[in-house]
């Protein structure tokens, strides 16, 4: 029998979404509200038998969805876009109570770039369509026929954003999907099966498989009939997925965690910087592109911290649907532990408390954001990712002790840099990471490449890359003079 969740007013299936319809589980998983740890209801998980109807279905929607231009995908992929606006507030208040991110950002930001996700890149494949290298011998036709069913599985802390950006490629260049909906985030992609359906998405061409890592995940991974893999998520699960991808060969595309430098030189605008900095406590520092590190010149860092320090004693620690609110939850209490256990072991081994470092008496699962100084860059709290509102802070006298620092960690997705413009470019070079803003913060542009390397990532989205990534990339060349074959010819 079919289950629902509800959330106010909002009626959410709790179901698997395949070939156009729910689909019902053997078994439901416990959902809770990061705000108050309540039960919202349940979730379908996976089994061999979901896995392989939705592969079924994705597989048997591909000849039709492939066939068809990417004008008339444009015109599908426009109205799912269209029917995510139409239930705009819903996608907002249903992901702040399951995932606790900010409602307001969810409003203001979140979904307008998920339909903006969806419209870019359906346009953009109008321009890869017509791609062709003009040679004195011949016209090679590049083209980008989609690769086939593709899985897209992604995390907690941001599964609207995240789903659509992969989406938006994938079915715009013609593949079909299986999304699996991260498990204790999973009511956004639920709301997505129902938007695609109502814009008349073929069946199968958009499917939803809910459930765990190790039930859903992991065996949809493992299919021979998959074409490619696109994963957000944890460095230990990529590995996994990496491992369990290269039986088949398939394409993986890995967006992992960070460990990213937020570098402020001595010739940085401290109040800018500060207030920036005090930023990554955004979704209770749960942001994979967070700079965490600070790296701060020796001959600032007093003032640095004091005017961080009025920044963060001013953020609004509570409940995340309150349009106040500036910090909200962590997801679980898996990760409240997580978290204060990092705090503690980095205080064993010398860590000096600046500020937080506790639980926030708003509720169980809030925690104060933190700044722990006084820490070495082999210790555990410099190398690894904590995912929680804890921040680190280191000094430097000189530009190769800050770029020793900055790349001394296993890490490299992204990164802040502070100071004299043509200074802070210059070190913005020498950091290695896929991006780094400087004297900015979060710009962001779905034509421009996204992505880590090192241990937070392989594969770029956005633009080309990720089209690139969807697509199988196929030369027809067409000679422009009467081809005759001889044994002489280069
Ligand atoms: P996770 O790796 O535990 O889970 C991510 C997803 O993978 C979930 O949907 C989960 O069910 C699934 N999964 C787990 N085991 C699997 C398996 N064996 N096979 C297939 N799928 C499996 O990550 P998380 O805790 O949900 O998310 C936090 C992590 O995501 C952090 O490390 C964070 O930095 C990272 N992240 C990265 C980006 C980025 O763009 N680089 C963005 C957001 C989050």
């Amino acid at each position: 029998m079919s289950k629902f969740i509800k959330i106010n007013e909002i009626t959410i299936s709790s179901d698997h979404y395949i070939g156009g319809q729910r689909v019902a589980a053997e078994h439901y998983l416990e959902v809770f509200s990061p705000i108050d740890g309540q039960v919202l209801g349940q979730v379908a998980n996976g089994s061999p038998s979901i896995i392989n109807q939705a592969i079924e279905a994705a597989e048997r929607a591909f000849p039709a969805w492939a066939a068809l231009s990417a004008a008339e995908r444009k015109v599908y992929l426009d109205k799912f876009a269209d029917e995510i606006g139409k239930r705009a507030d819903e996608f907002a208040l249903t992901e702040s109570t399951d995932a606790g991110v900010l409602f307001s950002r969810m409003q203001h930001g979140v979904v307008g770039r998920a339909q903006l996700n969806i419209r870019h890149f359906a346009e953009h494949a109008l321009r890869l369509q017509n791609h062709s290298i003009d040679t004195k011998q011949a016209e090679h036709l590049v083209r980008h026929d989609p690769a086939g069913v593709v899985v897209i599985i992604t995390p907690w802390n941001a599964p609207l954003m995240l789903s659509t950006w992969k989406l938006g490629p994938a079915l715009a260049s013609g593949n079909t999907c299986i999304l699996k909906a991260p498990e204790w985030a999973p009511c956004t992609s639920s709301l997505l099966a129902d938007a695609a359906q109502a814009a008349g998405i073929p069946p199968g061409v958009f499917n939803v498989v809910q459930g765990t890592g190790l039930e859903s995940g992991a065996g949809l991974v493992a299919d021979p009939r998959i074409a490619r893999v696109s994963f957000t998520g944890s460095v230990p699960t990529a590995k996994l997925i990496a491992q369990s991808a290269a039986q088949n060969l398939v394409p993986c595309s890995l967006e992992l965690g960070g460990k990213s430098p937020f570098i402020v030189l001595a010739s940085a605008d401290i109040d800018n910087a500060a207030a920036t900095a005090a930023l990554m406590y955004r979704n209770a520092g749960q942001v994979c592109l967070a700079g965490t590190r600070l790296l701060v010149h020796e001959s600032i860092k007093d003032e640095f911290v004091e005017a961080m320090r009025a920044y963060v004693e001013a953020l609004n620690v509570g409940d995340p649907r309150d349009p106040a609110t500036e910090v909200g939850p962590i997801i679980h209490q898996r990760q409240v532990e997580r978290v204060a256990g990092f705090i503690e072991r980095a205080k064993a081994a010398g860590a000096v408390v600046l500020w937080g470092a506790e639980k926030h008496p708003f509720g169980e699962l809030y925690f104060k954001p933190t700044l722990l100084t006084n820490v070495k860059q082999d210790d555990e709290i410099v190398q690894n990712e904590v995912f929680g509102p804890v921040l680190t802070l280191q000094t430097f006298s000189h530009d190769d002790e800050l770029i020793a620092m900055a790349n001394g960690t296993d890490y490299g997705l992204g990164g802040v840099c502070y100071g004299e413009q043509q200074h802070a470019t210059e070190i913005a070079k020498r950091v290695r990471t896929g991006f780094i803003w400087v004297n900015s913060f979060g710009i962001r542009d779905l034509e421009a490449p996204f992505g880590g390397i090192k241990r937070s990532g392989i594969g770029r989205e956005g633009g080309n890359w990720s089209f690139e990534f969807f697509c199988d990339i196929k030369d027809v060349v067409v000679p422009k003079k009467p081809f005759r074959a001889s044994f002489s010819q280069r």
